[in-house]
């Protein structure tokens, strides 16, 4: 990588690609101008030409044009080597070009295909039908425009005969998700195939039409994945269009899928979209804050009420790598969702990735039932106010807090505490959680200090519970541990060999041990006891249904531990049936053995907190670890009577 750098660098001039972005006015030898990183009114960004280096005397930053690059487009180093290679026409390693092209092939029809459904609204049967129900949604041309809305019209091979009519192979049409392949058909939400199995009668012409076309032999196997839609163009953060969020048309059978979305392929992914990003990051940067909506209707009307800085989830909850994007521009983030229930659920979730990313959040209340489009359009004025006088999150979960429990009965003090710790132990200031500790307590009339040990050990709790996870989870062995993971994973392929080898192991288990084994990170035992009820605690039922499912290793582990457990081979080499005698006794000792284990774990791990805990000199953790050691050796040691 270190002389792909040089060769990017020897092959483009900084003055070249930062005066992309700034003015840069001659300064003796150097160049000078505006920092784009600070307010200021006189130039202190300075530029050398001889160096190939930038530096702002106003805030301290510098560096050379890949720094420069991030910096302002807000990008990690990879995806800036990758568009500086671009501009300098160098080629990466470990960057198969293969696939490279095959991204650029997508992107062109990508490109194609949305230019496709734009002339269809502007000139085609969109005019009529759909440009006026997007006016009327109180659009502007422009702004319609500016997000490159379009039509897909009737019909199941609009898109196709339009692209392959370009040159392009049906196989690269489909990498763009823009067409159904027909085995797929049943996961075509667009679908409604009733009961009888034929589809809405609606569209009969168009299966007519369908039904013809099977004689194009090839490209019979795939139809258009947006028939009769309103299309919004999805684009990655430099523009370029990955995917589509298609709605319903007005007028159309309004019992399909109301929107229906591109489906994960090579360029598009939607846990890291942000739909509006390429238009707003710059906006964003500057003011410092982004708005986040919740759909993209949303954002385009309030880009268009002035507020440029919008971003929306689309189609999912917030993720965290959807959060990891948004910081890359600005740590402040106003959300702005629906407050019916389901809303309510999806901001407090969206509140805790935020406070874990250390994000500063804001809630934007508005009266239900309306989005944000609605205000947009009605009254931007309002929009703008409701944003201006918008809540701290913990304010907002306090006052929601006390609006649906009783603060002067006990339960409800108790349900109030736990719904607002849960939410201030995501906080990762402490000088910030203490403040809402005490404003709690003041709040509920409930000693500071009470809170405070609730506090810690509902984090404690979750400590130890995510170390056992994370333990879990790696699965193989790291080293002290090791004789007592072997133990464990011997008993799990002990108890999987009963239930296989015994209908009535496996239903017992599944019946009566199921909590003993709900922290149990064995898939093929987890599957055990989640469909053992609908196999019929049958062995043949469940081979058949981890190939259906493709889990290849599975069913190669289970077919592997049940004839170990019963057959062997006696003395003449002969295949013989194990007996046993007792198996519902046997079972009893297994569970008991992984229980034993389970406590033997936790106690490894209180013992590592506790060590800790007394290095810190934390009296309170050290009591109640100690306490929690104490109850978990007694639990252990009755086991063993
Ligand atoms: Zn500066």
């Amino acid at each position: 990588m270190g002389t792909e750098i040089e060769d990017i660098k020897s092959k483009l001039n900084i003055v070249d690609v930062l005066g992309e972005y700034l003015r840069l006015d001659k300064a003796g030898s150097n160049y000078r101008a505006l920092c784009p990183f600070h307010n200021e009114k006189s130039p202190s960004f300075m530029v050398s030409e001889e160096r190939q280096m930038w530096k702002c005397f106003g805030c301290g930053k510098g560096g050379d044009i890949f720094s420069f690059v991030m910096e302002i487009e807000g990008l990690e180093f990879r995806e800036a080597l990758k568009t500086l290679a671009e501009k300098a026409g160098v080629k990466l390693q470990g960057y198969s070009p293969q696939k490279a092209k095959e991204k650029n092939r997508i992107g062109e029809i990508l490109e194609l295909a949305t230019k496709f459904y734009e002339v269809q609204l502007w000139k085609g049967e969109g005019k009529e039908k759909i440009l006026p129900y997007l006016r009327e949604r109180g659009l502007k041309d422009e702004t319609i425009r500016e997000f490159r809305l379009g039509y897909a019209p009737r019909g199941w091979r609009n898109a196709i005969q339009f692209l392959t009519g370009r040159g392009y192979k049906i196989e690269e049409i489909a990498k763009t998700g823009l067409l159904v392949e027909k085995k797929d058909a049943y996961r075509d939400s667009n679908l409604r195939i009733h009961s009888n199995s034929r589809i809405h009668e609606s569209h009969e012409e168009d299966i007519r039409r369908f039904e013809d076309s099977r004689t194009f032999a090839d490209s019979n196997r795939f139809y258009d994945r947006f028939r009769d839609r309103v299309m919004f163009p999805i684009a990655d953060y430099s523009g370029r269009v990955v995917g589509y969020s298609a709605r319903v048309a007005p007028g159309a059978d309004e019992s399909q899928a109301k929107y229906v979305n591109t489906p994960e392929t090579e360029v598009y992914h939607k846990s890291k979209i942000l739909y509006g990003i390429d238009k707003a990051r710059m906006e964003i940067k500057q003011r410092d804050w982004a708005l986040l909506v919740e759909g993209n209707m949303d954002v385009i009307a309030a880009s268009q009420a002035g507020i440029r800085n919008v971003i929306a989830v689309s189609g999912t909850a917030l993720t965290e790598d959807q959060v990891n994007i948004i910081k890359r521009y600005t740590k402040n983030i106003k959300m702005f969702f629906d407050m019916d229930s389901a809303g309510q659920l999806a901001t407090r979730k969206s509140i805790k990735l935020c406070f874990a990313a250390e994000m500063n959040v804001k809630i934007v209340e508005l009266s239900a039932g309306k989005d944000a489009a609605d205000i947009a359009r009605e009254d931007p004025k309002k929009l703008l106010e409701a944003i201006r006088d918008s809540r701290g999150a913990m304010e907002y979960i306090l006052l929601k807090a006390f609006s649906r429990f009783e603060k002067n009965e006990a339960e409800g003090k108790k349900k109030i505490a736990a719904d607002v710790l849960d939410m201030i132990a995501g906080i990762e200031n402490e000088v910030e959680k203490n403040y809402w500790i005490k404003k709690l307590s003041q709040e509920l009339e409930i000693n500071e200090t009470a809170l405070t040990d609730t506090l810690k050990k509902a984090n404690l709790r979750s400590r130890i519970r995510r170390s056992e996870e994370s333990a879990d989870a790696a699965g193989s062995p790291d080293g002290k541990n090791l004789a007592d993971r072997k133990k464990i994973e011997i008993l799990a392929d002990e108890i999987i060999g009963l239930m296989l080898s015994f209908q009535g192991v496996w239903k017992r288990v599944v019946e009566k041990e199921a909590a003993a084994l709900a922290f149990s990170k064995d898939s093929l035992l987890n599957i055990l006891v989640k469909d053992g009820q609908s196999l019929g605690f049958d062995f043949g039922k469940l081979v058949d249904f981890l190939r259906q499912e493709g889990k290849e290793k599975e069913r190669a582990r289970a077919e592997k531990i049940y004839f170990e457990k019963k057959y062997r081979l006696d003395l003449n080499n002969n295949l013989e049936e194990i007996f046993i005698e007792n198996p519902l006794l046997e079972l009893e000792q297994i569970i008991k053995g992984i229980k034993i284990e389970i406590k033997k774990e936790k106690l490894l791990k209180i013992t590592t907190d506790l060590k800790m805990a007394e290095e810190k000199k934390d009296k309170g953790a050290v009591e109640l670890l100690k306490s929690e050691f104490k109850k978990i050796s007694d639990e252990a040691f009755n086991l063993t009577q």
